[in-house]
């Protein structure tokens, strides 16, 4: 070991069950697979394309797919292997080791994973009881800090803060505000208006949600042209291959699927979320998301977890003090979320007896 830092031996490896369970909610992903038809053409483009060539450096035809859908100039955008990697990139190219970054807890684990790859200074301002945001706490934290970063809507808990708070910790703090909407398509909530207000704003999305793309790996960030000039230099040349670059522009021109995909998953959401409610010992967080994080009242969350992973639903249980009787259940479709439910039933009622 002695060859390697000490940050990544301290470093907890990012580790999420991803056995093929029928039932798997566990990581926020759709639960429906991108149409036969896109696939198809996806497929016949990717025969056709130079597997010999290495791809656009700056994937231009998907950058032009993601302006179009955006209605964002393509100048302020920049594609890369998923929301991760560009939030790796953006870490890279505005913080030094041992600057202050001003996160949330409980928030995204891969803020404070890269924060500890970095070195950084990382300050988790706590959500308050009901995991909403303490704006003036993360204000006051933020303004020295060299970048501050939110996930609106935050993952695990599914809450945000509205547009006027966004714009009010912009314009008071002193450094990078990163706003990760990688549940926008959910949510319905963009920053994308305070980009011409405000030069300290870096919005990220993903493909990996609404779109159904988690395994092709393709996000991007909407920013000014200087910043997004910078991330692109920071970033390695050519991580989104030829597959994503033609599945991305393919699905961003044909985007009209993701339509009924958001409504059937916000109707389900609304069904599982109410069904959840009627349970006493059961305390869900009204979402703007995919999934719904909710308390247990009788039974650990980590038991919980347990008995429900036996029984063949796969949710996901995060092992720290304050989620400790809490789990996070994405939505699936309606017979995945009727079995959750009833399952959970079923535990609660054992559990009981
Ligand atoms: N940001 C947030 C808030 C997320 O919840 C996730 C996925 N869990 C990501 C970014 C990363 O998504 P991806 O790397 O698949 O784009």
């Amino acid at each position: 070991m002695k060859y390697i830092r000490k940050s990544i031996q301290e470093l907890k490896e990012y580790t999420v069950p991803q056995d093929k369970y029928e039932v798997k909610l566990n990581q926020n992903e759709s639960p429906y697979d991108v149409p036969e038809d896109l696939k198809e053409e996806i497929s016949k483009r990717i025969m056709d394309a130079d597997w010999n060539r290495y791809p656009s450096r700056t994937a231009i035809p998907l950058v032009e797919a993601l302006s179009g859908y955006t209605n964002f100039p393509a100048k302020g955008i920049v594609a890369a292997n998923a929301s991760n990697e560009v939030i790796q990139g953006v870490f890279q190219t505005i913080c030094d080791a041992g600057d202050k970054l001003i996160a949330i807890s409980p928030g995204f684990a891969i803020y404070p994973y890269l924060s500890k790859i970095m070195d950084l200074n990382l300050i988790e301002v706590p959500l308050l009881e009901d995991f909403s945001f303490d704006v003036p706490e993360i204000i006051k934290e933020g303004r020295d800090a060299k970048m501050v970063i939110l996930a609106l809507p935050n993952n695990p808990t599914g809450t945000t803060i509205p547009i006027e708070e966004i714009a009010e910790i912009a314009q008071n703090i002193n450094g990078i505000f990163v706003v990760d909407e990688a549940y926008f398509e959910f949510s319905k909530k963009t920053a994308i208006s305070l980009l011409d207000k405000y030069d300290n704003i870096i919005i990220i999305r993903t493909l990996s949600k609404a779109f159904g793309l988690a395994g092709l790996r393709l996000g991007y960030l909407l920013t000014n042209e200087n910043i997004a000039g910078a991330v692109q230099k920071a970033k390695l040349p050519f991580s989104v291959g030829i597959l994503g670059q033609i599945a991305g522009e393919i699905v961003l021109n044909k985007k009209e699927y993701i339509y009924d995909v958001v409504k059937k998953i916000l109707d389900e959401k609304e069904k599982v979320f109410s069904e959840l409610k009627q349970i006493p010992t059961i305390k869900p967080v009204p979402s703007s998301t995919n999934f719904i994080l909710f308390k247990t009242q009788n039974v650990p969350g980590k038991e919980l977890f347990d008995e429900m992973y036996r029984r063949g639903v796969l949710l996901r249980f995060f092992n720290t003090p304050r989620l400790k009787n809490t789990l996070r259940v994405t939505i699936g479709k309606p017979d995945q979320n009727e079995i959750f439910l009833k399952t959970l039933k079923e535990v609660l009622q054992d559990e009981k007896s």
